[in-house]
């Protein structure tokens, strides 16, 4: 049975569960999906390293736009 790594982002707890996909997935569509510290819905799943985590990072700060509204594209 494959293991899944979840963070918090809450309280920032990484826990694991163990389902096989097709439960893990209708957890995630019901929302059923909790941290097992605090038990907040907001949880994101590590894929093993950090790439996703910094890929949603840097689409969010980019969403926000640069001081001079370019968008975060770099001219400032
Ligand atoms: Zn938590």
């Amino acid at each position: 049975m494959p293991t899944y790594e979840y963070h918090c982002k809450d309280c920032g707890y990484t826990f694991e569960i163990n389902s096989s996909i097709a439960e893990k997935e209708k957890k995630e569509k019901e929302g059923s999906l909790a941290c097992e510290s605090c038990g907040s819905p907001k949880v994101e799943q590590l894929f093993g390293g950090f790439s996703i985590v910094s890929g949603e990072y840097l689409k969010s700060s980019g969403s926000s736009g640069g001081s001079c509204g370019c968008g975060g594209e770099g001219c400032c």
